[in-house]
């Protein structure tokens, strides 16, 4: 049969047309697909999705995602990425690859907040068990591995309360007792210490990290995706296997959405950075504020450890991301601060962070920790993701809404 003696809506689907495949442009090509062609039953039968050596279907992967894996494992310092549809999938991935009923995990009191709740539901329901550890404690942490221990997750620094633990000595523990360690990279970004090479000379490093790519390497707030990079084959094959058979992929828009933003990544990670090193140090001056929870900052609980990874060869000032908490005084209310996150205008009410708007939370801290945390000061704890408006502008923002709040 020639063309012509298809119908139009036979030919409209199998045109004959074909591009020349050469082209080449700044941004990666965005392909699209469930269905993937193999051009013989041979080619069919022989497919191959365990690497990135040919095509077989669109959740195993696509030109677009296999270069923003490649792009991003290169971020991190890894050999190996997968992609999934948030960084709450990447946490739930690396844990239900890589522990089964009987098999104990250890998190941190202070991990993002979903990552214990996932620990205390799905996996507690499938019989494996948990402890949380004290982060600043690498004591309380070698004390609460046992022979059940088979992965303890690390977040440097904490969530919301922005301990920066001492993830070197943390890492050396796990490794000399031979547990597998997947830190949550989502606040590092590959961009504030490298965490596959803590030390910077190839002896220390995590053995998996889970990224948030919705905060920095999105860079919009308007993309959901996470990954998970390893550099050792047969880990990642574990997890790899796991992955295929959640059913987890990502859209090829959402993969060239972060490809655009990868190259200002680091752009963006030091703008926020320096904005809200400032914003934090004029809070600490102002008297409603009890106390500053930024890693950076001299009094800030875990800062030696901070400066241990964040300003090795980067410079006096070190590396960090634009987040950070305040605490307010406990003279004043639950009110009077929701008062004071109602009246600020640039800064919107929301979850999230690393995107262009600067956002802010409001936290109730004891529900969200089983330890106590003496070195944070009474009060209410806010806070505070820095995106990329004026600086000046950020600070008289915070200037009305404080003087509203708390007079
Ligand atoms: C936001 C975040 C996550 C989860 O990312 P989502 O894409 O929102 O699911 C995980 N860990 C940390 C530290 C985060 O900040």
């Amino acid at each position: 049969m020639t063309q012509a003696d298809h119908k139009l809506s036979t030919h409209l689907i199998h045109h004959p047309y074909k591009p020349p495949t050469d082209f080449e442009g700044p941004q990666p090509a965005v392909h699209k697909a469930s269905t993937v062609y193999f051009e013989n039953v041979q080619a069919m039968r022989e497919r191959r999705w365990l690497d990135k050596s040919s095509y077989t279907y669109g959740l195993h992967g696509t030109p677009t995602t296999y270069a923003l894996e490649e792009r991003l494992a290169s971020l991190e310092g890894g050999l190996q990425c997968l992609l999934v549809p948030s960084g709450l999938a990447a946490i739930a991935t690396v844990s239900l690859a890589l522990l089964r009923t009987g098999d104990e995990v250890l998190v941190p009191d202070n991990a993002y907040g979903p990552n214990k709740t996932l620990t205390e539901g799905e996996l507690a329901h499938f019989g494996i068990r948990h402890q949380y550890y004290d982060p600043m404690s690498v004591e309380d942490l070698a004390a609460k591995i046992t022979p059940a221990t088979k992965l303890v997750w690390l977040e440097a620094p904490g969530s919301v309360t922005m301990e920066f633990p001492n993830l070197v000595e943390q890492v050396r523990l796990c490794r000399a007792r031979g547990v597998t360690m997947v830190l949550d990279n989502t606040w590092g970004a590959g961009l504030a210490f490298r965490p596959f090479d803590l030390l910077g000379d190839g002896s220390l490093g995590v053995d998996v990290t889970a990224h948030a790519l919705t905060k920095y390497p999105s860079g919009g707030g308007d993309v959901l995706m996470g990954s998970i990079i390893t550099r050792n084959q047969p880990l990642h094959m574990r997890i790899k296997l796991a992955h295929m058979r959640l059913g987890l992929g990502v859209s090829g828009n959402d993969a060239e959405a972060v490809l655009r933003s990868l190259p200002s990544i680091g752009l963006r990670y030091h703008a926020q950075d320096r904005s809200a090193r400032q914003l934090a140090q004029w809070l600490a001056t102002q008297s409603a504020v009890a106390q500053v929870l930024h890693p950076a900052m001299p009094d800030a609980p875990g800062h030696a450890c901070w400066k241990q990874l964040c300003a090795q060869g980067q410079g006096q000032d070190g590396v960090a991301a634009g987040l950070f908490s305040v605490v307010i005084d406990e003279r004043f209310d639950q009110a009077a601060v929701d008062r004071f996150c109602d009246n600020l205008r640039l800064f919107k009410l929301g979850y999230s962070w690393g995107g262009p708007v600067s956002l802010v939370v409001p936290y109730e801290l004891p529900e969200m920790r089983s330890r106590a945390t003496p070195h944070i000061k009474a009060g209410t704890v806010v806070r505070f993701a820095i995106g990329l408006e004026d600086t000046a502008d950020l600070q008289a923002d915070l200037a009305q809404a404080l003087l509203k709040a708390f007079g």
